[in-house]
């Protein structure tokens, strides 16, 4: 990895003075699932309202069902898997949260509409979308790689959101409004070797962010993303996945942490309430602190 670690001089330095400043707020020891729940059980900022989270049976899409629940939201959680689907929504039931659930690869145009369906066999309208879904299957060439490999990843990750907001869009103009917040990464900004389609997928999010922010402002719905670092998930312990260690990564990028899912929760619950109401079209990094970001 030593070819990867390009960091100057002056941002170590830079970091080194960053790091005596955010010490406090930045603490070393990652925010456990039970802090999150403890801390916004008393919060129902999201109470009445319908959110679809695509991708969410595990990992950060799991997290933000969980946390968008306790907050009020009645969810809907989908993915590819029935037996993923089932056992997500029986651990959110038995806490007591409002969520239902459907088979929903969100590539295919049959199962969105089904995934639609389900949030409105709830209510009559949606009011937020959270589309985590992505995959990566190469790793390997950019240039090398076959046509299907291009639309299999820009096709979930890129044209799947953008589908699938077209399919809620009248439900969710039906309240008057919403918000929705896509998953970029941080890949998105600093490419990591041999995922260059995967890369280029999470920048193309950035800008679907800002073109839909502005396509929407004038219906009262708010897009925008969240840009996570490395988080511990299935997702980067996969070797077919990613080609390097989570140790690798973390010195790539520069992180001081690992991030948990749950880090990527409360934003999203943020993003989604009314306190977020004036603000669109931003990306936002949720990688704590890292001088090459
Ligand atoms: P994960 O733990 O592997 O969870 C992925 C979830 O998405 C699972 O519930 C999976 O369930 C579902 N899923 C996968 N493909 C799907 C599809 N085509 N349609 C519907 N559901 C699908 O992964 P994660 O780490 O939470 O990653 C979620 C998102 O965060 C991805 O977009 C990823 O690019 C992004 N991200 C992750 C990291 C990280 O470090 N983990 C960093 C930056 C960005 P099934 O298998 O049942 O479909």
């Amino acid at each position: 990895m030593d070819s990867m670690d390009w960091r100057s001089e002056g941002a170590s330095m830079f970091r080194a003075v960053s790091w005596t400043l955010r010490g406090l707020h930045c603490s070393s020891i990652p925010s456990s699932a039970r802090m999150f729940s403890e801390s916004t059980d008393k919060s129902r900022s999201l109470a009445d309202k319908v959110a679809v989270i695509a991708g969410s049976t595990k990992g950060i899409g799991f997290a933000i069902a969980r946390r968008l629940a306790q907050n009020g939201a009645h969810v809907v959680i989908c993915s590819r898997k029935q037996h993923n689907v089932d056992q997500a929504v029986a651990t959110l039931q038995r806490e007591g949260l409002s969520v239902t659930g459907t088979v929903c690869h969100v590539g295919k145009a049959e199962d969105r509409e089904q995934l639609v369906a389900t949030a409105l066999e709830h209510s009559k309208g949606i009011d937020f979308l959270v589309c985590v879904a992505g995959v990566n299957p190469l790793v390997g060439s950019t240039l090398g790689s076959s046509e299907q490999v291009w639309d299999k990843i820009l096709g979930v990750n890129v044209k799947a959101p953008a589908l699938l907001l077209s399919q809620l869009l009248p439900h969710m103009e039906n309240r008057g409004g919403g918000s929705v917040v896509l998953v970029s990464s941080v890949a998105a900004y600093v490419p990591i070797p041999k995922l260059g389609i995967y890369n280029t997928s999470k920048t193309a999010l950035l800008g679907l962010c800002k073109s839909l922010a502005v396509e929407l402002a004038p219906k009262g719905i708010r897009v925008n993303s969240i840009v996570p670092g490395i988080i511990k998930t299935d997702f980067v312990q996969m070797e077919k996945t990613l080609p390097y260690s989570l140790s690798d990564l973390k010195k790539f990028y520069g992180l001081q942490r690992f991030g948990e899912p749950e880090d990527c929760a409360g934003i999203v619950s943020f993003l989604c309430s009314s306190d977020a109401s004036y603000i669109t079209g931003e990306n936002i990094t949720v990688a704590g602190y890292s001088p090459n970001l």
